[in-house]
């Protein structure tokens, strides 16, 4: 027998692994520099990292404790009730949730494109139909409330980017406002926020005291350097807190990833020391790489470089992995993620030799 009719499914696009690269190559994983997923160039919280180990000998029972703790934690800091915490095996588990709370069969989602591709997957999962509303290049992938309303046709769920991935380009709560405004009562509006902290612009969490339409995602991936934990989470609307129990997955995050969780949001050291380094990295590249490139606000930025395929595959002969922005349709980019130091000084230095050499 055969699973359904999955013809209308694409499959996620990951940026390359390093051991997966270093094999290819025939090089250790170590000569690498690896920029292509907007990971942490500084690693895991530290303190996250030792509840990690700590907790490794409890592991053989269901979080309980530990997944209350952290949704009661997260609702403090953004001041909301624990109920609107929905945590999720990453922020696209948390994609998920509210893809099966919002969606009838049929029902139609409006993304980005260029945009983030697990929106539409997680609709088509869910039996939602997916549009989209183009960003522009001519104006620097701008988010207003305009571009968005403009291109909006009575969809159950419209989802905003900021900091937007693989732009950089972030939108306003007060754009975000307008935006829920200007859409029907039962259209949700989602702010995925996964690149937050790293941008200077206010949470859309601040709309939801207010109004029962805005969601917002976050994520422990990106900033926390929980990527592979699998940790994040959406914050909903008061209204919508009895729907979480009835869409979720029993013990939606583990009792490591809560634990790790929990310690990172005590780590400031860490979360501080993170931005800084995103910010001196987003400005370095922007002025060292010799390309046409757009206001970034999160911890990546994209560079016009003409063939980028080409560009990528000559970037990983030197040793630099970064992202071929393709898959995004935008064939003629690279999104390069702000690394250390030293890797980012290195990656600005044979991005420059590529594009003389071309
Ligand atoms: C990284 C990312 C996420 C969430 O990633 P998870 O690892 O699943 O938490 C969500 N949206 C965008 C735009 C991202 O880049």
């Amino acid at each position: 027998m055969q699973p359904r009719d999955l013809s209308a499914h694409d499959e996620y696009v990951a940026g390359r692994g390093i051991e997966e690269v270093a094999r290819e190559l025939g090089r250790e994983p170590d000569d690498l520099v690896k920029l292509a997923s907007n990971e942490n160039a500084l690693g895991p919280s530290p303190k996250a990292v030792e509840a990690i180990r700590e907790r490794a000998e409890s592991v053989h029972s269901y979080p309980k404790a530990s997944h209350a703790d952290l949704a009661e934690q997260l609702a403090e800091r953004w001041d909301v009730a624990p109920e609107q915490i929905w945590l999720a095996n990453g922020g696209d588990g948390a994609l998920d949730y509210l893809s099966r709370a919002a969606l009838e069969p049929g029902d139609a989602v409006l993304v980005p494109s260029p945009g983030f591709a697990y929106y539409s997957m997680s609709a088509r999962y869910h039996h939602g139909a997916v549009r989209e509303y183009a960003l522009s290049k001519d104006d620097g992938f701008a988010q207003t409330a305009e571009t968005v309303l403009s291109q909006y046709d009575g969809e159950r769920i419209v989802y905003l980017t900021s900091p937007h991935n693989p732009t950089g380009s972030v939108v306003a709560p007060a754009d975000v406002e307008r935006i829920a405004a200007g859409t029907d009562e039962e259209t949700l509006v989602v702010v995925d926020e996964a690149y937050g902290e790293f941008a200077d612009v206010d949470s859309a969490v601040e709309l939801l005291g207010e109004r029962d339409d805005v969601a917002v995602l976050r994520t422990f991936s990106k900033a926390y350097g929980l990527a592979g934990l699998r940790l994040g989470y959406a914050v909903t609307p008061a209204e919508w807190a009895d729907a979480y129990a009835r869409v979720n997955t029993p013990f939606a995050a583990s009792e490591i990833a809560c634990r790790a969780g929990l310690a990172a949001l005590d780590d400031d050291e860490h979360v501080e020391g993170t931005v800084e380094t995103v910010e001196w990295a987003r400005e370095y590249l922007a002025e060292t790489v010799e390309a046409p490139t757009y206001d970034s606000q999160g911890n990546f930025v994209l560079f016009e470089v003409g063939d980028a395929s080409a560009v990528a595959e000559a970037l990983k002969q030197k040793g630099i992995i970064v992202r071929d922005c393709t898959s995004f349709g935008l064939d003629e980019c690279i999104r390069v993620t702000c690394g250390t130091k030293p890797e980012t000084r290195r990656a600005a230095e044979a991005i420059n030799e590529v594009l003389a050499e071309r």
